[in-house]
C-alpha cells in the first residue's frame, strides 16, 4: 500500500507555489521527488499525476527500479554520494548528477556517457557548512570543478550547485547556510552564465530555501511518507 495521492502532490505544489510568491520570486521552482527506499510502484503512481523527475541516492536500488518502469518518460537524478567505481553506471543510466564534489570524479564520467546520450547534468555540491560531513567541496573548490566540468561539453553539462546544510534546530544558522549558497551560487554565475539550477531544501525546510532562492526542492518523505 502506498499513501501516495494526487491530494499530496497538489499541497506540496500549492506549498512551494506559495513560498515562490512569498519570496517575490517570478521563475519556476523544480519539485524533485526523492524515491529512495521507496517501491517502483510508487514512483508509478506520482508520474500518473505528471510528476516526472526522481531523486534517487543508491545506484544499485536506482537501475532495478528503472528497468521496472522503462514503459515511462521519467527523469533521473542521482542525488547521494558518488564513489568512483560507480560512475559509469551514473553516466549510463542518470540525466541528472547532484553530487559531483571532486575532480576525479569527471574524467571517468565522461568518458562513459554515450554519444548517442544528451550531455549529463551536472551540480557541483557544496559543504556549506556541515563539517562532519564527507559529501561536498569547500566553497573555495566550486570554481576549478566548474571549469574542468566546462571542459567535457558533449559529455556533461554544468547546471548549478547542491547543498544539503546541517540540520541545526537554529532557523537563522539554517537560513544563513542557505543565503551563503545562493551567494556562491552568483559568484559561479559570472564565469558560467549558463547554470540555471540551485538544488537545496528538503521536506522539513524547502520553504526556507525557496526565500533564499532555491529552484529546485528536493522532497521525499512528504510527497512518498516514511521510507521503508
Ligand atoms: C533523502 C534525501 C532528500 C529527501 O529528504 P526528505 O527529508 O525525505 O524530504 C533530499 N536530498 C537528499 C540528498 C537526500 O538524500
Amino acid at each position: 500500500m502506498t499513501t501516495i495521492d494526487a491530494v499530496g502532490l497538489q499541497t506540496v505544489m500549492a506549498r512551494i507555489d506559495s513560498a515562490a510568491r512569498a519570496a517575490g520570486r517570478a521563475d519556476r521552482i523544480s519539485l524533485l521527488a526523492v524515491s529512495k527506499k521507496q517501491p517502483a510502484s510508487a514512483i508509478r503512481t506520482l508520474a500518473g499525476f505528471d510528476q516526472k523527475a526522481f531523486g534517487e541516492n543508491y545506484v544499485q536500488e536506482a537501475i532495478a527500479k528503472q528497468a521496472e518502469l522503462v514503459d515511462l518518460a521519467l527523469e533521473w537524478h542521482m542525488i547521494g554520494p558518488l564513489q568512483s567505481n560507480k560512475c559509469r553506471e551514473v553516466a549510463e543510466h542518470f540525466d541528472w548528477l547532484h553530487s559531483l564534489d571532486r575532480i576525479k570524479l569527471i574524467a571517468p564520467l565522461a568518458r562513459y556517457r554515450e554519444s548517442t546520450q544528451a550531455p549529463l547534468s551536472v551540480l557541483i555540491q557544496v559543504n556549506i557548512d556541515d563539517e562532519a560531513s564527507k559529501s561536498g567541496c569547500d566553497p573555495e573548490a566550486v570554481g576549478a570543478l566548474a571549469d574542468a566540468i566546462a571542459e567535457k561539453p558533449s559529455a556533461m553539462r554544468l547546471r548549478g550547485l547542491m547543498a544539503i546544510p546541517a540540520p541545526d534546530p537554529d532557523f537563522v544558522r539554517r537560513q544563513r547556510a542557505f543565503a551563503r549558497m545562493h551567494e556562491v551560487f552568483n559568484v559561479l554565475r559570472r564565469n558560467h552564465p549558463t547554470i540555471d539550477t540551485l538544488s537545496m531544501g528538503m521536506s522539513d525546510d524547502f520553504e526556507l530555501a525557496i526565500a533564499e532562492g532555491a529552484t529546485l526542492v528536493r522532497i521525499g518523505t512528504l510527497l512518498f511518507g516514511p521510507r521503508r
